[in-house]
């Protein structure tokens, strides 16, 4: 017998393995545990900074299928980058243990984004014998809050906003169980240990709290009142979808009169009654991420009309918290969920801060006392051509990295003025920040300054380098010049290019057709239609639109109007603007046409401009479709919702000498078509086909295979698959952003592995 046990002994291995990714707050070690059960290995297994460890032994057949067994069958929601091993001496441990945290080495540690509540979870919550039942706040180590609670690394519970709350004696022991799945679930609570919710008025006054706060709240609701609800990452406002004046007094309160809101609706069939969803977008909305995801609308349903006003889509989300699911399903019908925040500011993620900035848009604030550390606002996904594109990069998303290919020196990006969002290059991994947002108020800029610090703390970086666009005047642009680092500017629609060639691992040469609403060009000038060749570590701007003055600068992406002035004045100068039949004309005065005429003439706030934005705008201003808008984009979303209505005909005439596209011929036509009586929405159908057309022309003359399709333009459904669909019949590769978004979410990506490709080649710094 002895001889036996030494013989099986001098058979035995003990293996260091390091495991690195998001392996931490998904159940990686109970894992880990029953492979290593399963496959007769005793040892133990810690999560580090920079991921997990084990040590391993047993047989070398045995450790190889229990290192096999975890790669391949990882828990649900883990994602494993790297796995290193080697011998070591065995220590003869008779069992497996899973250890507490070993802390802090410098590491390759990824923070998981907030999960949607799991379907274990959602059963608990529903079950009347459950410790759980209608408990907000049940989750697991599949689902619950991660990014948004989370304070420091490792992560741990006392490095969370749940440090607070002390586990009971049976959450504490599901904790403690490796077999269970609640084990080292940090976010771990039930009624008798975690938070709460209640019920308060503007002034902080509970009215009512724990299960009494969200019936009460399901009752306001279906009277037709405004909710501020404390969700995951943030306040959402929340009034019933079915109730048209309630939306109208929300629209009012907020100042907001068109922007389309999204909807939570009480489960998948629910989505299903109110749009169509096909499998992949069904794949999207039930993802753990649980974004707000576009889907073309039924008619005829209960919906009220002021959700989104003559929209073919509808953006529809599930619940995605317990809190959610509860409220949902208490009211039976969909309700509005719109950010919880000022027009333009970030969403509120504090109780007093919520009831103080809210108190004039909402009746009522159902709170909770888990704290919120930053905010996470949804995420917004389409499905174009088949696949998720998204729209708005948030929760469920962020901060989970993007592979950029090769690694490099840490940069970190500032992104741009307009839907910013920030992140940090490091290795072969870029961080990026959940959308920030607009940067025209205080809180934003703050904002913006928190997260770059927060990105750098959690990803263990110090940035070498600062990437930034070149517009001064951009709140990211100062933000980037007061860290007192080394900086490079990347252009405005070269970083929009190389965020999406670097999303699909191109290498140049390859076009990239950069349109969008506004950017600061090389010369001076706002470009925002343009055609760039990427070649090597160099970028030509091969081709844009004939510029046109753009009266009132920044104030003329609110007003078509002016736009259409500038291209009338571009066209046919004063002569232009005396056509009384033009809406554009008639909707200035004589006086302030006379105004605008001497800024053009002078030059005088009326910058130039290429965008392609703005010849949208100015299109739809000239079919009389809108004047004046009350957000970003919508005179263009108009003109395409239109466009999807009507036929093109033969597409009207632009020609392109050298680095010109000429438009001009392109705006006599849609003149002419409108004199002679066209339906609008057949001349907003063959414009849309003009321009997939001019798309292959400029495509034709470069000869290069690979074409990006990038800039706020391409938010546009029809435009998008025009452009795959015609440039993919002339032979081309297009290709569009999935991951990040086409508009300006997404360029601080392209800010950051172009900043690092450019210092690369400078000899120092
Ligand atoms: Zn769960
Ligand atoms: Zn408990
Ligand atoms: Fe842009």
């Amino acid at each position: 017998m002895p001889l036996d046990a030494d013989i099986a002994a001098a058979y035995r291995q003990r293996w260091r393995i390091e495991i690195s990714g998001a392996v931490q707050g998904v159940g990686f070690r109970p894992t880990v545990y029953r492979h290593a059960a399963k496959n007769r290995v005793t040892g133990w297994v810690a999560n580090t900074s920079a991921g997990v460890v084990i040590e391993a032994e047993g047989r070398a057949k045995d450790l190889h299928a229990f290192r096999h067994a975890i790669v391949t069958d990882p828990p649900p929601h883990a994602v494993i980058h790297q796995v290193t091993e080697h011998a070591i001496a065995p220590t003869g441990d008779t069992a497996f243990q899973v250890r507490d945290s070993q802390s802090t080495t410098p590491g390759d540690l990824l923070i998981l984004p907030d999960l949607a509540t799991c379907n274990d979870c959602l059963a608990e919550v529903f079950d009347p014998a459950n410790r759980r039942h209608l408990y907000p706040f049940t989750n697991c180590t599949n689902c619950g809050p991660r990014y948004s609670i989370i304070m420091g690394l490792p992560y741990d519970r006392p490095a969370t906003t749940m440090a607070e709350f002390e586990m009971c004696p049976a959450c504490r022991a599901e904790y403690a169980n490796p077999r269970d799945r609640r084990f080292h679930a940090q976010p771990n609570a039930c009624p008798d240990c975690g938070p709460q919710m209640a019920l308060s008025t503007d002034d902080g006054t509970v009215i009512a709290d724990r299960e009494a706060a969200v019936d009460t709240a399901i009752e306001q609701l279906r009277a037709g009142a405004i909710l501020a609800v404390k969700g995951l990452g943030g306040f959402h406002l929340f009034v019933d979808a079915t109730n048209p004046d309630a939306i109208a007094r929300l629209r009012q309160r907020k100042r907001r009169p068109d922007k389309p809101l999204a909807l939570m609706v009480p489960d998948l069939a629910w989505a299903k009654l109110l749009t169509h969803v096909d499998a992949v977008a069904e794949q999207s909305l039930t993802s753990a991420a649980a974004p707000i995801v576009l889907l073309p609308r039924k008619p005829n349903t209960d919906i009220a009309d002021n959700v989104a006003p003559a929209n073919p889509e509808l953006g529809m989300m599930l619940p995605y918290t317990p809190l959610h699911h509860i409220l949902l399903r208490g009211l039976g019908r969909p309700v509005i969920a719109t950010s919880g925040n000022l027009s333009d500011e970030p969403i509120a993620i504090d109780n007093q801060d919520a009831r103080a900035r809210l108190a004039d848009i909402a009746d009522l604030f159902l709170l909770h006392n888990r704290p919120i550390v930053r905010p996470v606002e949804d995420s917004v996904v389409r499905i174009l051509a088949g696949r998720p594109q998204i729209l708005r990069r948030g929760r469920g998303y962020a901060p989970f990295p993007l592979p950029t290919g090769t690694a490099g020196q840490p940069v970190l990006a500032t992104g741009p003025h307009l839907k910013n969002t920030t992140g940090i290059l490091r290795g072969n991994q870029f961080f990026m920040s959940p959308h920030i947002g607009d940067l025209d108020t205080s809180a934003a800029e703050d904002l913006l300054r928190r997260t770059t610090n927060d990105l750098s703390d959690y990803t263990q970086t110090e940035p070498a380098l600062v990437a930034c666009d070149p517009h001064p005047d951009y709140a990211s642009t100062r933000h980037a010049e007061n860290l007192g680092l080394p900086t490079i500017q990347v252009q405005h629609h070269l970083a929009h290019v190389i965020a999406c060639a670097t999303e699909h691992n191109l290498n140049p040469p390859y076009l990239g057709i950069a349109w969008d609403g506004t950017g600061l060009g090389t010369d001076g000038t706002i470009w925002g239609g343009e055609f760039i060749l990427v070649d090597g570590e160099v970028w030509h701007r091969v081709a844009h639109l004939h510029p046109f003055p753009l009266p009132g600068g920044d104030v003329a992406a609110r007003e078509p109007r002016r736009a259409a002035f500038g291209l009338l004045y571009a066209a046919f100068g004063e002569a232009g603007l005396n056509v009384e039949a033009l809406a554009p004309v008639t909707a200035f005065t004589a006086a302030e046409r006379q105004t605008l005429l001497r800024a053009v003439e002078k030059g005088i706030n009326a910058p130039l401009t290429s965008s392609m934005g703005r010849l949208f705008d100015g299109i739809a201003a000239l079919l009389d479709i809108r004047q004046r808008a009350t957000f970003e984009g919508q005179a263009a979303m108009e003109l395409e919702w239109l466009a999807r209505s009507g036929n093109a005909g033969a597409p009207y005439p632009f020609t392109i000498t050298d680095d010109m596209i000429d438009w001009r011929p392109l705006l006599t036509a849609v003149l002419a078509a409108q004199q002679d009586g066209a339906a609008k929405a057949d001349i907003a159908a063959t414009f849309h086909a003009t321009l997939a057309d001019m798309m292959v022309a400029v495509a034709r003359r470069t000869g290069v295979p690979d074409i990006i399709l990038t800039g706020g333009c391409f938010q546009n459904r029809l435009l998008s698959e025009l452009a795959i669909a015609r440039l993919d019949d002339a032979g081309f590769k297009p290709h569009w952003h999935q991951q990040v978004p086409p508009n300006d979410g997404g360029i601080a990506l392209g800010q950051a592995v172009w900043a690092r490709l450019q210092r690369g080649k400078a000899p120092c710094a």
